[in-house]
């Protein structure tokens, strides 16, 4: 006899950044509601190997920074020593915290937390360790993965996720890619003190970000001692047991036939992330489609190809950041449990501000120079460009670049693209976000009196 289904009005499949906020805003309507979530933890990637580890990672190599800093401002700090699993501790247990308050936030809303894989029976039910749940509405927010290269001894590297298990620092890493995520970590283990290689396919990096960004980012990272294999296809890893620098991997150069090999004692891949859609079972479900890279097709309002399914957030894959998620979330639990004044509601993926914690910092909003000349026309573009130090370095020997770059286009010169990198741009960017939104030209730039001293007065004091 097949087992009696518990019945709900919503069932979020992913307990992470999309699907707890969608799951707490329809409880906050009334519905009732189930999360499954399969890892045995809440919060997702972004709390437990993603945003939260890495930016207390970020702080910490920041603090790095700082002390070095320091004896140019004349403050005596001694030879800074560093406990890289003392971080790692307090680190945890700070994101233990934070999975016990989204448990509890989930009691306080009245949704029931079902811990487990979740895998469609048809499009209603779900089935989690044999127990099977009923609803008309179904999310699936399962977020995403990262992605290991297909080469020989690749099971010898670890990926993003397996970064924050690391006990110890090593001394000499090899990062293979340089999206985001690889050049922040790149970051973090230089700052703190490993030697540290970026392995790309191209002479760029973060090719998908506009040119100020990836240019001025290589350029500072060499400067803090970074090496950089450019243009390097990795051919696989060895290890060597007992060794100081176990791993040993190889490449080839484009253009060259010589393959080249070096020793490491951690190889990072950070290659890409895929979508979480295997244990789902979407075979039950004939009508939802994936796209060419395996997320989950959606239309603007988050609907799948079959009623009363719904996806979102890295498994959807336009924008994977947490905040898109967030905000995809809460708009279709407006929509489907709100009333009728949200019966329209829906995340406008246009303008979504992003960050870099890198070294330095790099914030982006709008279209890249090269989206711009193709959405708006070579001559209806025009672009505003600064270079300068941070008054911070006046007193460095060294000058790390902030370098900004603001697109306007057509005759109203419309703010379409910020692009900025240097100290603190990280916090500078959300305000300037708020008025590319809201649809500011360079005239309401020029309008807003700058802060002084700042760097972020360059933003409104562009020629
Ligand atoms: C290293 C790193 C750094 C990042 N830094 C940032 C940052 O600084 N800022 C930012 O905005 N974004 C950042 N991101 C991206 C951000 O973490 C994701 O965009 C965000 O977490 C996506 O939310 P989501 O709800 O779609 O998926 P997730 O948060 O990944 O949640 C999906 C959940 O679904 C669960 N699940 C999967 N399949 C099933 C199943 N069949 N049944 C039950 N449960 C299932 C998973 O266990 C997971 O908990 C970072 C990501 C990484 C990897």
């Amino acid at each position: 006899m097949a087992p009696v289904a518990k019945l709900f009005d919503f069932i979020v499949i992913g307990g992470g950044s999309g699907g707890m906020a969608c799951a707490r805003r329809a409880a906050a309507y009334g519905a009732k509601v189930a999360v499954v979530e399969g890892s045995g933890r809440l919060g997702g990637t972004c709390v437990n190997v993603g945003c939260v580890p890495k930016k207390v990672m970020f702080n910490g190599a920041s603090i790095m920074e700082a002390i070095e800093d320091a004896k140019h401002y004349g403050i005596t700090v001694g030879l800074p020593s560093f406990d890289w699993g003392y971080l790692k501790h307090a680190r945890d247990e700070y994101v233990k915290r934070l999975n016990g308050i989204y448990e509890r936030n989930l009691t306080k809303e009245s949704v029931e937390y079902v811990d487990g894989m979740a895998s469609f029976i048809n499009s209603t039910e779900v089935k989690v360790n044999g127990t099977v749940l009923k609803a008309n509405h179904i999310l699936i927010a399962t977020g995403g993965h990262p992605i290991i290269p297909k080469v020989e001894g690749a099971e010898y590297g670890i990926d993003s996720d397996r970064f924050f298990e690391l006990e110890t620092q090593p001394k000499k890493v090899a990062v293979v890619g340089s999206g985001y995520i690889g050049i922040e970590l790149a970051g973090i283990f230089k700052a703190l003190g490993s030697n540290v290689t970026v392995f790309t396919r191209t002479s760029h990096i973060l090719r998908h970000h506009d040119s100020i960004i990836g240019d001025t980012m290589l350029q500072e990272m060499k400067r803090i001692g970074i090496s950089f294999e450019h243009n390097s296809s990795i051919l696989g890893v060895k290890k060597r047991e007992g060794a100081e620098l176990p791993l040993e991997l190889s490449w080839s150069t484009t253009g060259s036939d010589s393959r080249s090999s070096d020793f490491y004692d951690c190889v990072l891949w950070a290659v890409g992330r895929a979508p979480n859609t295997k244990p789902l079972n979407l075979s039950a479900l004939p009508g939802v489609e994936l796209g060419k890279t395996g997320h989950i097709i959606a239309d603007e309002y988050q609907n799948t190809g079959v009623k009363g399914i719904y996806s979102l957030g890295d498994v959807f894959g336009k924008s994977e950041l947490t905040p898109v998620a967030i905000s995809a979330g809460r708009r279709l639990a407006d929509r489907l449990f709100g009333g009728e004044q949200f019966a329209n509601s829906k995340l406008d993926y246009v303008n979504i501000p992003t960050v870099i914690f890198g070294h330095p910092t790099a914030g982006t909003v709008g279209l890249t120079e090269e989206q711009a000349r193709d959405t708006y026309g070579e001559n209806a573009i025009k672009i505003y460009q600064t270079r300068f130090t941070n008054m911070y370095n006046s007193l460095t020997p060294y000058k790390p670049p902030t370098a900004m770059k603001l697109i306007v286009a057509g005759p109203q010169e419309k703010v379409v693209g910020l692009h900025i990198i240097g100290r603190g741009c990280d916090e500078i960017l959300q305000g300037f976000g708020v008025a590319i939104k809201m649809g500011a030209t360079k005239k309401d730039f020029d309008n807003c009196v700058a802060i002084h001293p700042t760097s972020a007065e360059e933003i409104v004091t562009m020629r």
